[in-house]
């Protein structure tokens, strides 16, 4: 067992069944995360990111593959099983005023982890580790009877962080944390969540369709088309060299003013094309990218599922 990773998966597969048909949301994922990194996840609106970071830590169920967390196969275990695991792994919603209940108070808002994993004796046990918490993500004391609404964006996202460390979790999957906030309030969120990760220890898949949200954050990333990986590496390297060409399309997209376009037919997660997913917008496809799926293999420091890689990477 490999204990500097906190979680892996193994072919690990989510469909959906829509109208007859299977939904590959996310079709045959290997990834690992080291502990206290972070792995971003890329990929256009759709791509099956939020399906994964969810799959990962059970919040839904997975069709097929594995997923091992700490060391422990959690793909099956039985829900009382998982309790222990589960406060082990959080979440951080986009839309945080989603999240909150808006008739709860700050205090019960974050109390509420606590409560329910009965980690607190007394009343003033339970505030002082509120406090605390609200300290460690810079929310002010006197707050801690106001309510969602009396809160700025960036204040309740903060809120949303304070209650996912509550039950000191090793793993927390961020799903497009700041995307609903203002450059200046991301900033301070994407460090807050950095100075949290240095304390203790975190380890975070970052998803976003932000390139350079997740390029500022991520130690490793992965780009993900239609449901699979197509590229894993060391975030330096994949910016500045990217192989595959759909991340070569990403990230020309975030240099260049006039963005370039993707052309040829859009497939579709419910009827992908065999072979290669990306070959029906590729500008290097070839008969062999129409008839076999590339498998991620190692290129230049990384992993990359396409063909013809190693020519791209000359
Ligand atoms: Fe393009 Fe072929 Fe590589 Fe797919 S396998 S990305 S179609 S060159």
């Amino acid at each position: 067992m490999n204990t500097d990773i906190i979680l892996e998966t193994k072919n690990l597969k989510k469909y959906f069944k829509v109208k007859k048909k299977m939904l590959h949301a996310v079709d045959d994922v290997n990834l690992t995360i080291r502990r206290g990194t972070t792995l971003g996840v890329v990929g256009e609106s759709g791509c099956g990111k939020s399906t994964l970071g969810r799959t990962l830590i059970r919040l839904i169920k997975a069709t097929s593959g594995e997923i091992t967390f700490g060391g422990v196969d959690i793909t099956s275990l039985r829900e009382k099983d998982f309790g222990p695991y589960r406060r082990r792994m959080q979440f951080i919603f986009q839309d945080p005023y989603a999240s909150l209940d808006p008739r709860m108070t700050v205090r019960d808002i974050v109390a509420e982890p606590l409560k329910t994993h009965k980690l607190c004796h007394t009343r003033e046990e339970m505030t002082e580790r509120v406090l605390s918490l609200l300290r460690d993500v810079g929310i002010p004391e006197e707050f801690l009877f106001r309510y969602p609404h009396q809160f700025s964006g960036g204040q309740r996202q903060r809120i949303g962080i304070a209650r996912a460390i509550a039950l000191d979790p090793a793993l927390i999957v961020c799903d497009e944390p700041v995307s609903a906030l203002d450059v200046s309030v991301q900033n301070q969120i994407l460090n807050l969540l950095r100075q949290l990760q240095h304390e203790r220890g975190l380890s975070y898949l970052f998803i976003s369709h932000d390139l350079s949200v997740v390029r500022f954050i991520s130690d490793r990333i992965c780009v993900m088309f239609l449901g699979r990986l197509c590229e894993i590496g060391r975030t330096a390297e994949v910016y500045s060299a990217p192989l595959h060409p759909y991340t070569r399309f990403l990230i020309n997209a975030t240099r260049f003013e006039e963005k370039p376009l993707l052309t040829g037919e859009l497939p579709s997660p419910t009827d992908p094309p065999p072979g290669c997913r990306f070959h029906t917008r590729c500008p290097y496809a070839t008969e062999c990218c129409r008839r076999e799926v590339p498998q991620l293999r190692p290129v230049a420091g990384r992993l990359v599922a396409c063909h013809r890689a190693e020519e791209l990477h000359r």
